[in-house]
């Protein structure tokens, strides 16, 4: 049967990916029609349930800075939040979030079923309406057709899945789920470029059988004996627009320690194991790898540290975070028994590896749009990532640049100095993957100015002109910001001499170390002076009248308009430094190569370099300067090739 409407923006898979795509073109006023394999599985977690981390909490900020939805529904479902380096500055500072999973799957599917311009449709998706080099639409299990002018493949671990467990292997999407062959078929006839990867996840634990008193507490920062794992005292938030309020009772997780016992278990396993004896031929996530893995590799390392994270408020299920393995299941067994705590433990669930096809990145144009087929868009893990994060933030990429194909408008690309959104899709499409990919701050080469704290700055005013974020965030948004300017401007304009500092020791400090008058913003510029002291300078003559409330109330405002002028103020020195870099990149960075270029007429270059552009043909020179085996040598003389109209 033809489905009797057209969609403007269809979506496979209502993964992470998947939901943030719908309701990214949705909120973009496409009619927009969700696609996935079950609806009560929509948001699910397929591995651990925690959200956020180092250059991952930085994504899932960026997506909830463009009016996203995984930021809100961590604060709706978090259940332990802690924010990462918090003693460290604040590029690297992340915020990381045990969810309840339950609770998190509710607040996705709230989200989506509540979202104007979306439809839900439960079916597997086993084929696509092609017409020429053009996607028409979606073909479901029983033969519905859904007409549609962009579709978004989202499929995640489930093209041609396969799990394995020991010697044991079978056909699944992830435990549980069905993998989808018909597709991953289809895909293989339209010749996009692919290949296969692997992950893997620990077996689950039944939290009654553990025993606790032998663990290690750790609670989440705001709890209670947070400041004694060195955590703060304050509760974390992830959304702009979240509140401490929001999150559900908070838990502790607990740690353990594998031992010499545990070792030689899991070794004699390895004639069993899928990964050593060549059943698994897809590579797996190098930072994320499996318990064998890991003491194949540093045989030397005694012991290593295991997380026992609750699955959620009401569940007893604990997911041992460190010993994801897709070893036979008596090793299993016996390898969670050898730990202290873990002695009686019940295994709810086994550990499992799964193989799964993805497409090679560098087949998609910068907006994530297939070269092959016009219209046809792929984001999340499909794309050779791994990890919730990176899969929403390529779900909303890819969702924006639906929509706006659908508008009639051009698609829209972050810089990689604004966001970490813009370092994801740049490194994808210029260097492919080996190895599933995920985020680190060490991928952002501007890193200073792309931090969690101002991901609203750097995103949310782009976002509202596509029409993605509501006027509730926006008139927030406007708040914070109108007030960060005006504080900043009110410290430029007070100014300070040194002879009037003498009424307590601390001014006293200030006074010796300063030589002239100075004003606050640039007192607030050096390490030792902090944003407090000065308002306390004189008898505190200098607090501010507008935030004195706020600052007096610790509200959430107060201090995050602190905070940014602080962190503005700090860092002002290398963040102009990292600006004067990035115009100067800018100019060659954007600079269009013609889409017709044959690189192997440009004799200049080497043989490998012109094969190499050749096969990638990058939009721009920026795309090409990243390309790996491209130097700077030939980028030169690209730009010499161009300037004589080559
Ligand atoms: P998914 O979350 O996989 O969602 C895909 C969605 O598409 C599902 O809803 C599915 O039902 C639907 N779908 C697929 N095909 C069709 C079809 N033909 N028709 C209709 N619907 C379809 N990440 C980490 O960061 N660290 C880890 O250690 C880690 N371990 C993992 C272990 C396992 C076993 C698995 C399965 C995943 C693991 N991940 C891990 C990865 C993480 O789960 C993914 O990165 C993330 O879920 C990807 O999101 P996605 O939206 O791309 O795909």
């Amino acid at each position: 049967m033809l489905y009797p409407q057209e969609f403007d923006v269809i979506v496979v898979g209502g993964g992470h990916a998947g939901t943030e795509a719908a309701l990214a073109a949705a909120r973009m006023g496409c009619k927009t029609l969700l696609l996935t394999h079950n609806i009560e599985t929509l948001g699910q977690m397929s591995c651990n349930p925690s959200i956020g981390g180092i250059g991952k909490g930085h994504l899932v900020k960026e997506v909830d800075a463009m009016g996203g939805a995984m930021a809100a529904a961590t604060d709706e479902a978090g259940i332990q939040f802690r924010i990462l380096n918090n003693s460290k500055g604040p590029a690297v500072r992340a915020t990381r979030a045990q969810a309840d999973r339950i609770l998190y799957k509710a607040a996705i599917r709230r989200r989506l079923e509540n979202q104007p311009n979306l439809w839900l449709f439960q079916q597997a998706v086993d084929d696509l309406m092609v017409e020429g080099d053009r996607v028409v639409g979606a073909v479901t299990q029983v033969g519905i057709r859904f007409p549609a002018r962009t579709v978004v493949l989202t499929a995640g671990t489930f093209l041609d899945g396969k799990i394995h467990v020991g010697l044991n292997n079978y056909a699944a999407g992830r435990a549980g789920d069905p993998p989808a062959v018909s597709l991953s078929s289809r895909l293989k006839e339209l010749q996009l470029p692919q290949g296969r990867l692997k992950t893997g996840t620990p077996p689950r634990l039944d939290g009654r059988t553990i025993d606790f008193s032998k663990c290690l507490e750790q609670p989440g920062d705001g709890m209670p004996g947070a400041a004694r794992v060195g955590g703060s005292a304050a509760m974390p938030v992830f959304s702009f627009m979240g509140q401490a309020s929001q999150h559900p009772r908070q838990v502790p997780c607990w740690i353990t320690n594998t031992n010499a016992r545990t070792h030689d278990i899991i070794r004699s396993g390895f004639d069993r194991s899928p990964m050593f004896t060549g059943k698994i031929d897809g590579v797996g996530p190098r930072y994320c790898p499996s318990v064998e893995d890991k003491i194949n590799r540093f045989a030397d390392k005694q012991s290593h540290q295991i997380f026992l994270e609750p699955e959620g408020l009401t569940t007893n299920e604990f997911y041992p975070n460190g010993i994801s393995t897709s070893l036979p299941f008596d090793i299993q067994y016996a390898l969670v028994r050898s730990m202290a705590g873990l002695e009686n433990a019940h295994i709810l669930r086994p550990g499992y590896a799964i193989e799964y096809d993805y497409f090679d990145p560098r087949a998609l144009k910068t907006s994530f749009e297939t070269r092959a087929i016009q219209g046809l868009f792929f984001a999340g893990q499909i794309n050779g990532t791994t990890g919730y994060e990176e899969a929403a933030a390529q779900g909303l990429f890819a969702g924006i640049n639906a929509a706006l194909q659908c508008r009639g408008e051009e698609a829209w690309l972050p810089r990689r100095d604004q966001a970490y959104l813009g370092v994801l899709v740049d490194d994808l499409i210029t260097q492919g993957v080996t190895e599933p990919y995920r985020m680190f701050t060490s991928r952002a080469e501007f890193r200073l100015q792309l931090r969690e704290d101002n991901a609203d700055a750097r995103l949310t005013e782009p976002a509202r002109h596509m029409g993605l974020v509501d006027d509730a965030r926006w008139d927030v948004f406007n708040r914070k910001r109108d007030a960060v300017s005006r504080e900043t401007e009110r410290l430029r304009s007070i100014w300070v001499n040194p002879k009037n500092l003498a009424a307590t020791e601390s001014e006293r400090v200030l006074g010796r170390a300063i030589e002239h008058e100075y004003n606050l913003a640039d007192l607030l510029r050096r390490p030792d002076v902090h944003y407090a002291g000065l308002m306390s300078l004189d008898g505190g003559k200098y607090a501010s009248p507008e935030l004195a409330d706020d600052v007096s109330r610790e509200t959430d405002f107060g201090k995050t308009v602190i905070e940014q002028v602080e962190i503005a103020a700090k860092y002002s020195g290398y963040i102009d430094r990292q600006k004067d870099e990035v115009e100067r990149a800018a100019h060659f960075e954007s600079l269009r190569l013609p889409a017709d270029l044959d690189y192997m007429q440009v004799t200049a270059l080497s043989i490998e370099a012109r094969q190499k552009l050749n096969k990638h043909r990058p939009e721009t020179l920026g795309l090409a300067s990243r390309i790996s085996g491209v130097t700077p040598a030939t980028i030169s003389l690209l730009m010499v090739h161009l300037k004589k109209g080559g």
